[in-house]
């Protein structure tokens, strides 16, 4: 399929009718498209609405995210995963607020801030800038796959290469805000992993996959990864209405956030033993299990977590003083206090239940 004048005409009038009204594209303003975009990987376009409309009422520009203490930065990240996105998202902010507080129009400078990769450089550079860079995203490789008839498998290096170049070649000069933007729009709305709706689709006269009728053959997927489960354990320490939370290292998983102390079970153990042995070596606590809150299951990646939660006390006679053997701080709060803390998934669905069943 060569791509010429029609295609884009096509795709970019359908654009134009369909494209969701999205809070960054009122004024394109460079912030607010890099915010979206940072908070886009990874994420479901609906929850990021939610979270970009409440982080811009929160920290509506460069100044005041560079301003703002990183427990609240990743307070309002909360809930949207890889926390590492706005641990850079803030350092990047800090970086800008001493060059002018402005998000420079040049692709080098860009990659050079942190967490802003090729593909976000690229997406700020085409949809914040108007200027002429490619991007590819999922949407846009699943779409391509289906409209070239590509055989290599998605998330592959020669994959990766082949699309990067297509989407480099059919660039139309001076439209790449539109352009690329209608790629992903097309892939999110129209090109849809499972079943896309080839009826309604503005380019299905070019669609080699469609044409050949192996549309539900394309694209190749990769190899599966295996899927790991994985059981943990944490517990909740009370000294009179106050409860023991530490924060978690910034070089390590889920860095700089807040949990209870716990970890994952070894072989042989049951999940109280786990707790008891986690609390020993990361506050040098001895504990004993008072009773168990609930199990909670959650997901990232191939990752399959069950977290098991107890209420604990200190046994009689034992230290009281938690130490930091495995935290950076840490604190006694009450428990509706809590709210203010950032938490991994787990252990904010063990909040949530305890704050639904007023278990405590
Ligand atoms: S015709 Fe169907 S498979 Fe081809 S690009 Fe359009 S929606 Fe995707």
């Amino acid at each position: 399929m060569s791509v010429d004048h029609c295609f884009i005409t096509q795709l970019l009038d359908w654009f134009a009718i369909h494209s969701r009204d999205l809070p960054w594209r009122h004024t394109y303003a460079p912030y607010h498209v890099w915010i979206a975009e940072i908070m886009l990987q990874q994420t479901q376009m609906d929850r990021v609405v939610f979270y970009f409309t409440r982080w811009l009422e929160r920290f509506p520009d460069i100044a005041s995210l560079a301003a703002a203490d990183e427990d609240e930065v990743l307070k309002y990240w909360e809930g949207l995963g890889y926390y590492s996105r706005a641990r850079n998202l803030h350092r990047a902010a800090r970086i800008l607020a001493e060059q002018g507080h402005i998000l420079p129009a040049r692709y080098e400078t860009l990659v050079k801030l942190p967490g802003i990769g090729p593909y976000t450089a690229g997406a700020i550079m085409s949809i914040a800038f108007n200027q002429d860079f490619p991007v590819v995203d999922a949407n846009i490789e699943r779409l391509f796959a289906r409209l070239f008839d590509i055989i290599t498998p998605l998330k592959s290096r020669e994959n990766k290469i082949l699309v990067w170049q297509k989407a480099a070649a059919m660039l139309p000069s001076g439209q790449s805000r539109n352009f690329n933007q209608a790629l992903m729009e097309l892939g999110a709305l129209v090109c849809l992993p499972k079943n896309p709706l080839c009826s309604q689709c503005p380019v299905s006269l070019y669609c080699q996959a469609l044409r050949l009728q192996i549309v539900h053959e394309r694209p190749v997927l990769p190899p599966k990864k295996k899927t790991i489960f994985i059981q943990m354990a944490t517990g909740i320490l009370r000294r009179g209405d106050n409860i023991l939370i530490q924060k978690r290292h910034a070089d390590d998983v889920w860095a700089n956030l807040w949990e209870f102390p716990g970890g994952r079970l070894k072989e042989g153990e049951t999940p109280q033993q786990a707790v008891v042995r986690e609390f020993l070596e990361e506050t040098g606590l001895q504990v004993g299990v008072t009773g168990e809150i609930t199990s909670v299951k959650h997901s990232y990646m191939h990752y399959r977590v069950i977290l098991h939660g107890f209420f604990c006390d200190v046994v009689a006679g034992g230290k009281k003083e938690p130490a930091l053997h495995a935290a950076q701080e840490n604190r006694w709060v009450r428990f509706t206090e809590l709210h203010r803390f950032a938490f991994p998934a787990g252990h904010r669905k063990l909040i949530e239940y305890l704050r639904n069943s007023s278990g405590i």
